[in-house]
């Protein structure tokens, strides 16, 4: 029987090259290019729509950790993503044109995927399915689903950083460094005095933002992914504490820290492209503009994207889903990615591992994989699927998800040691649960 997938991103690609791998047949679908999603500019599968950056490679960070979770499981993009890594400190940054076009022809070449350019409007019936359309989900599946779920999807709001071309950027005033120098000097920096961050925070809190529909007056934004506007509407200095953040960052020809640091990072291999970090947004074009030109070494930058502002929809996991990430009425109908309420590249494209796995599973009679709560993505595939809260959220990998693990008295506060035993607990956590699926 072909398994039918809905949507050809990050997590859907990768469920489909899960079954791929053990000789199951998928029929892939995906709306783009015939209907856009308003953030996806290319065809390509698994593009990443707005930062280049996975996130924190380090297995002592909570996602670093989920990716080595991935690589042992058998994880096909994460393989794809270190193939095209960009430099970027600790970050596993990608050359995203590189990548979304290795893992398209990773599914095109594949003799069980068939790749179908064209939006499903409602969930097929009698036949296994997983859903992985992610938050930009078009409205008529996202009706469909909406009546199988009998409970409203929920939804909030993501921005994307603007683009602009390295050649354009002013090394006279930028600057190339890692903080604390960490790794290769692979960010560029402009850095600004008291007064230059005084006038850009100026602009910033004047600036002419685009109008929101009525429905989406009630805007909620995810916290870990604020608009630059929002974040400084704060405070003055929020954003001296947050992603302009000047600390252990010197120019080396100056020797001294600044009042305020904008940090670029690479956004593609040929090291011609670099995104702002931090600072996605929602500000009209314009005034992006008249912004972006008031930052230090950027006066003539070329913008070749701007940041806007997308909904973000998901389902109200705990009422709808196991912790296999399928669903509690109909047990061959999984969904994967964004829309089941984690957030993130790298925590979609890990639950669409988890789905593709478990569909194999289901589909030979076998019992599906509940990862233990002692394993990042075991634990947020818990928290989905029974947090209980009264307003669900959509999470990020984090350690405060996982059981916890008990230090000696004098050691409590060591966080570093508290996150390696955390973090070589869920290995050999996985590694036992190997032996045994
Ligand atoms: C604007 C925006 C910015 C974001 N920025 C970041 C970021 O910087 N960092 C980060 O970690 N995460 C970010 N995210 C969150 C999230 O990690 C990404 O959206 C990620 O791509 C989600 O993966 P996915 O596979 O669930 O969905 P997607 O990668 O979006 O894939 C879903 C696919 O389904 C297709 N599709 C939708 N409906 C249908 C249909 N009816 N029929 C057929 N195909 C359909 C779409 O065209 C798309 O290709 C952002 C999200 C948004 C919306």
């Amino acid at each position: 029987m072909k398994v039918i997938i809905i949507g050809a991103g990050l997590a859907g690609s990768e469920a489909a090259l899960q079954l791929a791998k053990q000789n199951i047949k998928v029929k892939l679908y995906e709306m783009r290019p015939v209907k856009t999603t308003g953030a996806h500019v290319s065809e390509n599968c698994a593009e990443f729509v707005c930062s280049n950056s996975l996130g924190s490679a380090d297995i002592t960070n909570a996602s670093g950790l989920l990716k080595h979770e991935m690589e042992l499981l058998g994880g096909e993009l994460i393989k794809v993503a270190y193939e095209y890594r960009v430099p970027a400190g600790n970050a596993l940054a990608i050359d995203r044109v590189g990548f979304s076009k290795k893992v398209t022809e990773l599914v095109e070449n594949s003799e069980n995927i068939e790749l179908i350019r064209e939006e499903l409007t409602e969930i097929p019936k009698d036949m296994p399915v997983i859903i992985a359309s992610g938050p930009l989900t078009s409205d008529s599946l996202a009706n469909s689903v909406k009546d199988f779920t009998k409970t409203e999807h929920l939804h909030f709001f993501d921005a994307i950083a603007p683009i602009v071309e390295k050649d354009s950027i002013n090394f006279d005033v930028a600057f190339w460094a890692s903080r604390y120098d960490k790794g290769e000097a692979s960010y560029i920096n402009c850095p600004m005095d008291k007064e230059q961050y005084e006038n850009f925070y100026k602009i910033l809190t004047t600036a002419e933002r685009i109008e929101l529909k009525e429905f989406e007056k009630n805007a909620k934004f995810f916290e870990s992914c604020l608009p630059v506007e929002v974040l400084a509407s704060r405070g003055v200095d929020t954003l001296r504490f947050g992603p302009m953040k000047p600390v252990g960052l010197i120019d080396k020809r100056t020797n001294k820290e600044n009042w305020a640091v904008v940090q670029l990072r690479q956004d593609d291999a040929a090291k011609s492209l670099f995104n702002l970090v931090g600072f996605q947004t929602n500000l009209k074009w314009g005034a992006q503009k008249e912004l972006i030109h008031s930052i230090p070494g950027l006066e003539n930058a070329n913008i070749v994207r701007y940041g806007v502002m997308h909904r973000n929809t998901f389902i109200n996991s705990p009422q709808v889903l196991n912790a296999t990430l399928n669903t509690r009425q109909r047990e061959n109908l999984f969904f994967a990615g964004q829309i089941t309420g984690v957030e993130g590249y790298t925590e979609s494209i890990a639950t669409g591992m988890l789905a593709g796995l478990n569909m194999a599973k289901l589909l030979k009679n076998e019992s599906l994989i509940t990862l233990p709560q002692e394993t990042m993505l075991g634990a947020l595939c818990k928290y989905i699927s029974s947090s209980e809260l009264k307003h669900f959220q959509p999470m990020n990998s984090n350690w405060a998800v996982v059981s916890p693990i008990e230090l000696p008295k004098k050691e409590r506060k060591n966080k570093k040691l508290k996150n390696e035993l955390l973090a070589n607990r869920s290995i050999e956590t996985l590694k036992g649960i190997l032996c045994s699926i």
